[in-house]
């Protein structure tokens, strides 16, 4: 006897014109979802074990004048706070994939953040072909003391570099690390102002959507 998650997603601007007598938005999604469990009550049965939207019997309204910023949120907010054999939750969230085609500011903001991206791998490669082309066949790991055929670091890399395979510690310097390190979270820092100008423009020009929803016994 367990429970997972079922959630709808409706878009109150593109409903059958069945539902163009009803005037808020809720009303008509809550006509909507009612057809959906009435059917899914016919297919599947009137089980409380059915493990379908069947069980659902209507659902609460929350927070409706404040939307989540993305179908994730509402969707992780909905499972986090509804228990199964109760009404469904209903909320909003703003639609990032919604919006028109991105702006030039977005796009300028996604094109950094690659560049950014192609800067740390660039960086990285540069630390592991300076380790794996030095001057004297073998290499002392700053960690363990332990000197090291430099293409034997080669093998046991794992995250960009060559790391000592007694150790796992890298064989970078630490001013080499230092450099990827600024490069990463460079690549990082762009990514998130890309993120975030991205979610304020959906905000602004995006559809807000319901999602319905919450756990159901099976
Ligand atoms: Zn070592």
């Amino acid at each position: 006897m367990g429970a997972h998650d079922e959630t709808r997603i409706y878009d109150p601007s593109k409903l059958d014109s069945v539902y163009d007598k009803y005037v808020s938005d809720v009303d008509k999604i809550r006509a909507i979802f009612a057809h959906h469990c009435e059917d899914a009550r016919f297919e599947d049965g009137n089980s409380s074990y059915s493990g379908s939207i069947g069980q659902f019997n209507g659902f609460v309204t929350r927070r409706i004048d404040r939307p989540f910023d993305s179908e994730d949120e509402a969707r992780k907010w909905i499972l986090k706070n509804h228990e199964k054999w109760t009404p469904a939750l209903a909320v909003r969230f703003h639609c990032l994939d919604c919006s028109d085609k991105p702006s030039v500011k977005v796009s300028r903001a996604r094109e950094a953040a690659k560049k950014a991206y192609q800067k740390y791998k660039d960086v990285s490669f540069d630390i592991y072909e300076k380790i794996l082309n030095g001057k004297s066949p073998l290499i002392t790991c700053k960690n363990c003391g332990s000197k090291i055929n430099r293409h034997f670091g080669h093998r046991t890399s794992c995250i960009g570099y060559p790391a000592c395979p007694v150790c796992h510690h890298t064989l970078a310097s630490i001013t080499s690390m230092n450099r990827l390190k600024k490069a990463e979270e460079r690549w990082k820092s762009k990514s998130e102002d890309a993120d975030k100008i991205e979610a304020a423009e959906a905000k602004k020009k995006g559809k807000i959507l319901w999602m319905v929803g919450g756990w159901v016994g099976e």
